[in-house]
């Protein structure tokens, strides 16, 4: 049997009963990546010596939960890998950026130590666009991601490594994080699930910041199940990360969620003339299925759609360009002898940011410079609301709005490595359905729900704040008619 194509569920059936050790798992994991990533690349580095210690520490949890006949969690000796814009104590944490090369992370992130508690067992840190800043992976200072189903294609970006990882089955299940949509658009071009949570819903403490109001961390899993265990183990308010939140569990469990009852809106917006015929035909014939189902479907409009990616790349620089200031490259081995001391962050920061991270930080540092400030930077925070209005609004139910929006994730499935990294507006375009939902904190969800040839694509599930648990069991209603 080969254990690495197991869902969580399926793996921690087999460690109750005994099939099979987590050192078993973790080194039928551990042969994957050897036999597959060389090609693959989804993988910065492998943390073997952490995974195998974890697994021997984990198997012997296991068997006296036996002994002592109680159970143990979900996540218990369950192998995963963790997107390296995330720290794990002791390991090496690049962001996919050459001015991290060195950087050994001296803490664990709030999810990792959540993780960690349960008994995870953590296989390596998987490959990112520098910064988290692309949609391809192939900003990465290491070298681009392959999509595991068609190898001169991308995997997405910029958690491609955390994506193509799942795909591959070198990982059960994976974390990323999306700021724009860097977990629901590889999850689509890789055809896994993945689950970008609200705003808050996770703690941020020990990402790597790309833009501070945006970013949050998520899973990506094989089914939806996997990605609701592994969200409710990550979730949750935490000290240490100001902006995060609790959610309020028992009223969200409290209610049965079925298509029956949904009403789903479908946004015009996002059905535009960019978006390609063959994923604009797999994505209506699964809301047709829905429709089916008993779902009614309401088409809807979000006027100001049309303003949110200039909205995004306004913002998201400004946040990028205060975010980035500090990385001075003179602690891990960027810094070569200068005459001064501006002279020494010249250099290092030349030699250790990349051509992207570097637009950024000047298209920001522009956009807040006092002489510009109100007509960019103060002007997108308007847009921004006016962003989140249209959703308040959509998703206002006694007024006649919608529980859930159902849409395209990305306008196409995975391109060719090399097509649209010399235009940044084309790779920018990647995101045009995924970043108004982050501009307003909401969360979303991408579901594999067809493919053209061998091209993975995705359904985008969105809605309100703290809804994850709607999307999540509607999306396992979809995942089961479709199978
Ligand atoms: N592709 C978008 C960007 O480059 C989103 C990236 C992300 O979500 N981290 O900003």
């Amino acid at each position: 049997m080969d254990l690495t194509t197991l869902t969580i569920r399926e793996a921690h059936e087999g460690l109750k009963n005994g099939d099979f050790t987590s050192v078993d798992l973790t080194k039928a994991y551990l042969k994957k990546i050897k036999d597959f990533d060389g090609e693959l690349n989804a993988f910065l580095s492998v943390t073997e010596k952490l995974a195998l210690e974890q697994a021997i520490r984990v198997d012997e949890r296991i068997a006296l939960s036996g002994v002592e006949g109680h159970d143990f969690s979900m996540l218990c000796g369950i192998p995963c890998a963790i997107k390296d814009a995330i720290m794990v104590e002791g390991e090496k944490c690049t962001a996919g950026s050459k001015i991290l090369e060195n950087y050994v992370a001296p803490y664990d992130a709030t999810v990792i130590k959540k993780l960690k508690e349960q008994g995870a067992i953590i296989l390596g840190k998987t490959n990112t666009d520098e910064f988290t800043m692309g949609s391809s992976t192939e900003n990465s200072a290491f070298g681009v991601t392959k999509n595991p189903h068609d190898k001169t294609r991308v995997a997405g970006g910029s958690s491609g490594g955390s994506a193509a990882a799942v795909a591959a089955n070198m990982a059960c299940y994976t974390l990323g994080s999306d700021t724009g949509g860097s977990i629901r658009q590889p999850a689509s071009l890789c055809g896994v699930v993945g689950l970008c949570p609200t705003y808050g819903a996770v703690s941020r403490y020990g990402l790597i910041a790309h833009a501070s109001s945006l970013d949050q961390i998520g899973p990506f899993a094989k089914n939806i199940e996997d990605a609701k265990i592994v969200f409710d183990s990550i979730k949750g308010k935490d000290s240490m990360d100001a902006t995060s939140a609790e959610l309020n569990l028992e009223s969200l469990n409290a209610k049965p969620y079925n298509l029956k009852a949904m009403r789903i809106g479908v946004p015009k917006e996002y059905f535009s003339e960019g978006v390609e015929p063959e994923v604009e035909k797999i994505i209506k014939s699964v809301i047709k299925k829905a429709e089916d189902a008993g779902a009614e479907i309401v088409g809807i409009s979000l006027p100001s759609t049309e303003f949110a990616l200039a909205c995004y790349y306004v913002i998201d620089p400004s946040e990028i360009s205060a975010n980035l200031a500090r990385f001075d490259g003179i602690k891990y081995g960027l810094s070569g002898p200068a005459e001064n001391l501006l002279e020494v962050y010249l250099k290092s920061r030349g030699k250790g940011l990349g051509a992207e991270v570097k637009r950024r930080i000047m298209l920001g540092t522009y956009c807040l410079s006092s002489g510009y400030y109100d007509a960019y930077y103060k002007k997108a925070q308007e847009v921004r609301q006016l962003i989140r209005e249209d959703f308040a609004k959509a998703f206002d139910l006694p007024a006649g709005g919608v529980d859930l929006l159902f849409c395209p994730v990305s306008p196409f499935p995975a391109f060719k490595i090399g097509e649209k990294i010399n235009g940044p507006l084309s790779m920018y375009l990647a995101d045009i359905y995924t970043i108004p939902t982050k501009l307003a904190g909401l969360p979303g969800l991408s579901l594999p729900v067809g493919k053209i040839g061998e091209l993975p694509v995705g359904l985008q599930i969105i809605g309100n704040h703290f809804e994850e648990n709607k999307i999540l069991a509607i999306a396992s209603e979809l995942e089961k008619m479709l199978s």
